[in-house]
């Protein structure tokens, strides 16, 4: 065992930490991980069968007059997320994790950690090992890739799970039950660019929006954020009036970040530049006064020198560009009405660009609820088909709406209550999870995804709690338990 975990408790799951840490895993790179967990299913007579994907379930008959409890399926993925510092030399096709323990947590040396999910797989094949434990009808679902996208969740045997109960192992927050997630989708479009010669007595000039947070389309929509596109769009669409002619406009480089920076390019009558800037200074004046607490690093940009002549965009493209962007939704639509504070369904205006040929945008939308996903992208669409876009929608990922009646929230509940004496936190995320993805797999699934308290996950600083690994331990262990009760 590395010497970072010498002596922690629960040892069995530590004990098998310490091996997957040892196991070089990136996604795609799963055969040696499957290989350890093929081991220790053989070892412990387990039943395993592998999907033509590679994902694995394993299937742990019931304790002797247990057969008739109600059969529970655990699930966590192999891989784990390989990011390193840029002074670190790691080979994560080669070599293991390095692990350290300082203080009550584990991490590991300039390198993520693999905590998530490698405590809930720990955890797993600890529970094969436990003797001591009497449980009903187990199954395990370790799935293949999750971390680059969760497309081979979707390539998932439909048949590989018979459980009607799920626990997901794959949670980041000990003392919290998730119970949502959101599903998501792309709504795209482009505009042939017409161009025509710049009338004359113009003068160059750029503007740019920059210092702004953005972040992740889903987790900080609600944070009121300013969107760089929309606010260069606002000024660019007050200065048309003075004859403004434009050449290029373009913001944010992801679908799934709210950007950053935004930056025009164009022309301005030279009658009219003195005021063009006085309008931008007023413009600056205002906008940071609007986001002075929600972004208050915005800075604006206007350059007047040295930029070369050039094509504009015609006269009647400009006008509905600007409209567009100006008309485009950006932000919350909706909240859940059930859990506090949670996004239930939201738009984020994430790329614009306008190239030599041609103008593309790319939106995503998220909600838990199928029906507003579907609702809110096409909302987005009849717009841009109203701009006369050619527009594209990808297929998406399914969310997991929030069920608080759910039979297996209240039994985690219960049981965690009863164990460490006060409620767990009841959460869902605005963000992707595989467990949408196994709703739309097996319909009417009762699912609640819990684990240790793992810091940093997908960076170089991860850590995972110690003393959180065994709470979540003996959460699980009490939960299946529980369900042997029935
Ligand atoms: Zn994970």
């Amino acid at each position: 065992m590395a010497e970072a975990l010498i002596g922690l408790q629960p040892s069995l799951v530590w004990k098998h930490f310490g091996a997957i840490a040892a196991i070089p895993r990136p996604s795609k790179h799963e055969a040696a991980i499957a290989r350890y967990v093929h081991e220790v299913a053989t070892q412990n007579s387990v039943e395993i069968r592998t999907d033509r994907v590679g994902n694995i379930l394993l299937t742990l008959p019931a304790s002797p007059g247990r057969e008739g409890a109600p059969s529970v399926c655990m699930k966590g993925h192999m891989a784990m997320v390989c990011e390193k510092n840029s002074s670190s030399k790691h080979d994560f096709l080669k070599e293991g994790i390095h692990l350290q323990k300082d203080g009550d947590s584990i991490h590991a040396t300039g390198t993520t950690l693999g905590a998530d999910n490698g405590v809930g797989l720990a955890a797993m094949l600890a529970l094969i090992e436990d003797k001591t434990l009497i449980h009903g009808p187990l199954e395990f679902l370790l799935t293949v890739d999750e971390e680059t996208g969760l497309t081979v969740a979707k390539n998932l045997d439909a048949t590989m799970v018979n459980s009607r109960i799920l626990l997901n192992l794959d949670s980041e927050e000990e003392g919290a039950l998730y119970i949502g997630s959101s599903g998501g989708r792309d709504t795209n479009a482009k505009w042939d660019l017409q161009v025509e010669d710049l009338p004359e007595k113009m003068q160059a000039f750029s503007i740019a929006i920059k210092g702004l947070k953005g972040g992740h389309s889903g987790l900080d929509i609600d944070k009121q954020r300013g969107n760089a596109i929309k606010i260069l769009g606002r000024f660019l669409l007050e200065v048309e009036k003075l004859g403004v002619r434009l050449s290029s406009v373009s913001g944010g480089n992801k679908r799934n970040a709210i950007p950053r920076e935004a930056i025009a390019y164009g022309y301005i009558p030279n009658s009219k530049w003195v005021e063009a800037q006085e309008r931008f200074r007023k413009f600056t004046e205002q906008v940071k006064a609007e986001f002075h607490n929600a972004d208050p690093g915005l800075q604006t940009e206007w350059m007047g020198e040295g930029l070369k002549k050039g094509k504009v965009f015609k006269r009647t493209l400009q006008k509905k560009l600007l409209r567009m962007i100006d008309a485009i939704p950006h932000g919350v639509i909706k909240m859940n009405h059930d859990i506090p504070g949670l996004v239930q369904t939201s738009t984020n205006f994430g790329v614009l660009n306008t190239g030599r040929k041609l103008i593309t945008l790319s939106t995503a939308q998220r909600s838990s609820v199928a029906t507003e996903l579907n609702y809110a992208s096409h909302s987005v669409a009849s717009l841009l088909h109203l701009a006369g876009g050619e527009v594209e929608t990808s297929a998406g990922y399914p969310g997991w709406n929030p069920n608080l009646k759910s039979p297996a929230l209240q039994l985690v509940a219960n049981t965690h209550e009863k164990i460490f004496h006060r409620r767990a936190e009841v959460k869902a995320i605005h963000a992707g999870l595989e467990c949408g993805i196994l709703v739309e797999k097996y319909p009417g699934i009762d699912m609640v995804s819990f684990g240790p308290t793992i810091h940093n996950a997908h960076s170089p600083d991860e850590s995972v709690a110690i003393e959180s690994v065994e709470k979540f331990w003996t959460l699980l262990r009490e939960v299946i338990s529980s369900y042997a009760a029935i």
